[in-house]
């Protein structure tokens, strides 16, 4: 798969209509104010300056509730963007929203320009959980997104969060299972971590919220994950993406620099360990994650009767799979499928 090129531009809060429990934008990002055009061409120029010559970028517009915007400001931004696509410079936009600010109305705007990709933060298919969490939509709206996004053909992916309040391991899998029967293209799933001076902190200073621990929060996402990957969908960016200084308003939590490497490296963990008894030839492009994050696996790998070969499929007991094949196997024998 080749390397896909973004350039991400944070609005913190924009649009954001009720602040999220587990949120604080200027936490994340380091960032206060929304970027008139001079500050949007320096961060296009400084990104494309470091990018390999050629490529062309995907503009994303992140922290913020993008379609949640006043109309104008929204096309501020998208029209921006599309003066990039015109010039030859960019090549689709993208943004993330939240599931009750995908309207009609909004479509027949965004229908104008050209987005690639939409992702809608749900974090929970339970109801208990988005209102524990402050979260500004119900189920409804998430429905009623999902049907909007499908009919104006719109790729979108869904955003998954675990560990929040009033949540548990089984409702966590159970929203895991739910994202495989929409038509969503991808899906990204964190662990609630808690951010200097949201909601979050204060509620773990009072005592009213125990955060998972790193090992639950990788098992419990590595979990997931094989769920909607055994079904043929794409998990993405596992764990909070935070840079520089911004890891120190980390106040507690389940963050790990490497969280992703973690997570795939268990679901090889798990890999091993169900088909200990087998023939497994493994896609060379699966090595690293069965050797494992500093090489947690090797011990394992080596007790095994695994191999790798330069296929692109695995191959049980002589059978030609899929990776997908591979995790249903799993989760079946695991009774979780
Ligand atoms: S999670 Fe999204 S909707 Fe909630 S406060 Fe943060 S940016 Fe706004």
């Amino acid at each position: 798969m080749s390397r896909e090129y973004i350039i991400p531009v944070f609005i913190p809060h924009a649009g954001c209509k009720k602040i999220c429990v587990f949120c604080n934008e200027y936490s994340a990002t380091g960032i206060r104010k929304k970027p008139d055009e001079n500050n949007l061409n320096d961060i296009f120029n400084r990104y494309i300056e470091y990018f390999p010559e050629n490529v062309n970028p995907y503009i994303a517009f992140y922290g913020a509730t993008f379609t949640g915007m006043d109309i104008e400001l929204m096309k501020f931004y998208l029209n921006w963007a599309e003066e990039k696509i015109k010039n030859g410079l960019a090549y689709g936009i993208r943004f993330s929203t939240s599931p009750e600010e995908i309207t009609e109305k909004k479509m027949n705007v965004l229908k104008n320009y050209t987005i690639n990709f939409i992702e809608i933060g749900i974090q929970s298919f339970y109801e208990d959980i988005i209102k524990a969490a402050n979260r500004p939509h119900d189920l409804n709206n998430v429905w009623n997104a999902i049907e909007l996004l499908e009919k104006y053909d719109f790729d979108y992916g869904i955003h998954l969060m675990t560990g929040l309040p009033k949540s548990s391991y089984y409702k966590d899998l159970n929203s895991a299972v739910i994202a495989t029967f929409i038509g969503a293209k991808s899906v990204r799933i964190h662990p609630t971590v808690i951010l200097k001076n949201s909601t979050l902190e204060k509620m773990y200073k009072n005592k009213e919220y125990t955060p998972e621990t790193l090992d639950e929060a990788v098992e419990k996402v590595a979990k997931m994950t094989e769920i909607i990957e055994a079904n043929d969908k794409k998990v993405i960016r596992l764990g909070i993406c935070l840079y520089g200084k911004e890891r120190e308003n980390v106040v507690a939590g389940p963050y790990h620099d490497s969280f992703g490497d973690l997570v795939r490296s268990k679901i090889a963990r798990d890999i091993i360990e169900t088909f200990a008894k087998d023939k497994l030839i493994v896609p060379m492009q699966y090595k690293a994650n069965f050797i494992g994050f500093k090489k947690s696996n090797k011990e394992l790998l080596e007790h095994s009767n695994i191999e790798f070969h330069n296929g692109s499929k695995f191959l049980l007991n002589n059978i030609e799979l899929k990776y997908a094949d591979i995790l249903k196997i799993l989760l079946n024998q695991n009774f979780i499928l």
